[in-house]
């Protein structure tokens, strides 16, 4: 499957490692999503006319108005969900699944994962590419996933890759009690937010500016 891109060195270990490095310099620090994202070949994940870049620290574009999120906000979302939970996560939801790259470090990380895409074409390529890579502990979703996915509910842990401009209290409610959720929220400003729930309540923290595709609403 990589033969041809082995050729001209972008699947090489050492693109790769120079990612890995990049990551623990900008303050990554869980050794297994470092070794998750190592493992991902992210340039199957963009189209071959971008693949050389698909190690930088960018967002690239995926079509439909969509982008692959940065390695960056992957890694650093990752890490949140895996140490800010209070019990080991186990059922994951992720809202946008985009080209599933995201979605495949998750799946290396956690036993089961949903993934919920509104947008048919990113859906179906998605799901292809999984299959492709033999990843079988994700149920991929069409749907809109501003409503969550309450049939599978509750989650150990949530993570949304589309900026909504609040966090919803319908997703609040579908998270376990110990879990918690990672997403981006605002229109212009944005910032990324770590919600997590205990037996009494919730408590929400702000943690840095970031910038993500807003939350497409309603039905597709
Ligand atoms: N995690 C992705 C990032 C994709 S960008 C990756 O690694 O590539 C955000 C994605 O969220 C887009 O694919 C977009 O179509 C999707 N999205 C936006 N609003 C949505 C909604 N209401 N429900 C489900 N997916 C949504």
């Amino acid at each position: 499957m990589t033969t041809r891109l082995h050729g001209i060195g972008m699947t090489s270990s050492r693109t790769r490692l120079r990612m890995i490095d990049r990551l623990r310099a900008q303050g990554i620090k869980d050794e297994v999503v470092l070794a998750a994202m190592y493992e991902v070949p992210r340039h199957l994940f963009v189209d071959e006319a971008m693949a050389s870049r698909a190690y930088d620290d960018v967002s690239l574009p995926i079509n439909y108005e969509q982008t692959i999120s940065q390695p960056y906000i992957v890694a650093r979302m990752t890490e949140l969900l895996r140490t800010a939970s209070r019990h080991p996560v186990k059922r994951v939801l992720e809202i946008g699944t985009g080209c599933g790259y995201q979605t495949s470090v998750l799946a290396r990380l956690f036993p089961e994962i949903y993934s919920v895409e509104r947008i048919a074409p990113l859906y179906e390529r998605a799901r292809r590419k999984l299959r492709d890579l033999k990843i079988h502990n994700v149920s991929v979703r069409y749907a809109d996933g501003s409503a969550g996915l309450p049939e599978a509910a509750p989650f150990d842990g949530i993570i949304m890759t589309a900026a909504a401009p609040e966090i919803s209290a319908v997703l609040k409610e579908q998270l376990a009690v110990g879990g918690c959720m990672v997403l981006p929220v605002g229109r212009q400003e944005q910032w990324l937010y770590l919600v997590e729930r205990d037996a009494y309540g919730y408590r929400e923290s702000r943690l840095e500016p970031v910038k993500f595709v807003p939350l497409l609403m309603g039905k597709a």
